[in-house]
């Protein structure tokens, strides 16, 4: 039976922290993390364990009153946490060649957590909260969602270089390549993994440091834009910052590009040199 490569787990954690403070590719990076752990899991090395966190409310910030985007503080009850600031989640914690992650129990955890049971009936008790597995053999096991220890959720993520992104998504999609056939069950979400090799975008950050349009080393904004596959701004000066959109360079800056980075588009044929 496959396992999850060593290399590979270490550049998803990276990047998973990556994602975290909204670095590009955020859903494929959790996509390739979800089949990662499934193949542990169903390995039966992925020591996965159901965790609950009691964290802040972010409806309301922890205040237990009804905050709004639009309107900023009110005096209503906050329905997500019933006005008490705290709302208790629940995670599946796997820990992946040493590096724990956690996986949102309804979308990955869950799964994560059968593969690693050897596929018993899985039931949430609402009354006592806990979870009651029934495995093949009859045995009944009731496990409770433990600590998480010193983890928190939504903690500060680190974004990484567009260089460095590129040459760490490389190494993981050029393994999601590779996977298939018996190796992974049909149920499992890597048609969805591949999918997501497509549909992002490498972000490049700002693309030079004087004016894009005349030089001038006084920069007022950026000018955000886009092709396909990649994302980038211009600096731009004070003479040039009223320019409309419609006059903007969208030519995509490929001498910006490092050689990872290349590497990364070279991947995807399809670049469209136009926005
Ligand atoms: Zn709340
Ligand atoms: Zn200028």
């Amino acid at each position: 039976m496959i396992t999850t490569p060593a290399d590979i787990a270490a550049a998803i954690s990276i990047l998973n922290a990556h994602a975290r403070a909204y670095g590009c590719g955020k859903e494929a990076i959790y996509a390739y993390k979800k089949v990662a752990a499934l193949i542990d899991a169903r390995a039966g090395i992925a020591q996965a364990r159901p965790v609950g966190v009691l964290a802040e409310c972010r409806n309301c910030r922890g205040t237990g009153l009804f905050f709004s985007w639009y309107e900023g503080q009110s005096n209503e009850r906050c329905r997500t946490c019933s006005a008490t600031g705290k709302v208790y989640l629940r995670f599946v914690e796997t820990t992946i060649s040493g590096h724990r992650w956690h996986h949102p129990y309804i979308d990955a955890g869950l799964p994560i957590l059968y593969a690693a049971l050897g596929s018993p009936e899985i039931n949430f008790d609402a009354g006592a909260r806990d979870l009651i597995n029934k495995y093949k053999d009859g045995r009944c096991e009731r496990r409770p969602f433990e600590s998480a220890g010193d983890w928190q959720p939504n903690a500060p993520g680190e974004k990484l270089e567009a260089e460095r992104a590129a040459e760490l998504l490389n190494l993981v999609e050029g393994w999601i390549s590779t996977l298939g056939g018996a190796d992974v069950p049909q149920t499992w979400p890597l048609d969805y993994a591949r999918q997501c090799i497509k549909t992002y975008a490498l972000e490049l950050g700002c693309v030079g440091e004087a004016c894009h349009y005349c030089g001038a080393g006084d920069i007022k904004t950026r000018f955000g834009t886009w092709s396909k596959h990649l994302r980038w701004s211009h600096p731009v000066c004070k003479d040039h910052a009223d320019m409309p959109s419609t006059q903007w360079d969208k030519t995509p800056p490929l001498d910006a590009l490092g050689p990872h980075a290349r590497a990364w588009l070279a991947r995807r044929p399809s670049e469209a040199i136009a926005a």
